[in-house]
């Protein structure tokens, strides 16, 4: 019998990627044939980064791993995972926290979609404090964020806080 693949998204801001993030994403891509990260593009939130420079930074640090594809959508996670032959979406949990609202997340989503499952990894013990948020304050007080993102991101960071200057 032919093995089925299975493609499994993980979406989120990622803005901007950190060392958590990509730690799910390389575990992620042991466990599935294909891996899409997907950036969602929300046009209520306003990013640090434009989408162009988050797409830009998750290749760079992704380019290794030869079964993720970088990418982005807007509406319903659902429609957009459906669309792409996916059948499984990957969130990271940090704690009890993160739990509540994801649990629901995925009791919304499976109400959308019956065939999409999913799926939650445990975030590595020492990226258990780490988001996006905390990264943009650090940095942008000056903070040394070297052990929270990769080495690309620093700089993106730096380029952005010294064009606000
Ligand atoms: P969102 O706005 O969708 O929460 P994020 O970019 O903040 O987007 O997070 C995307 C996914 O990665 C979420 O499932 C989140 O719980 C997870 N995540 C965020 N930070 C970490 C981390 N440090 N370790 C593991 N998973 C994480």
């Amino acid at each position: 019998m032919e093995k089925k693949l299975i493609t499994a998204i993980y979406p989120g801001s990622f803005d901007p990627i950190t060392l958590g993030h990509l730690d799910i994403l390389k575990r992620a891509s042991t466990l599935f044939d294909k891996v899409i990260i997907a950036i969602a593009i929300n046009s209520e939130k306003k990013p640090l980064f434009s989408k162009k420079t988050r797409l830009k930074m998750i290749k760079d640090v992704t380019s290794n791993i030869p079964n993720i594809e970088v990418d982005n959508f807007t509406g319903l996670l659902v429609d957009y995972a459906k669309n792409k032959n996916a059948e499984v979406i990957i969130r990271g949990i940090r704690a009890l926290s993160d739990y509540e609202y994801e649990f629901n997340m995925a009791l919304i989503n499976r109400s959308l979609e019956e065939s999409i499952t999913t799926t939650f990894l445990v975030a590595h013990q020492n990226y258990t404090h780490l988001s996006s948020s905390l990264v943009r304050e650090v940095a942008g007080l000056g903070g040394d964020v070297s052990n929270l993102v990769p080495k690309n991101v620093i700089e993106e960071l730096k380029r952005k806080l010294d064009a606000n200057d």
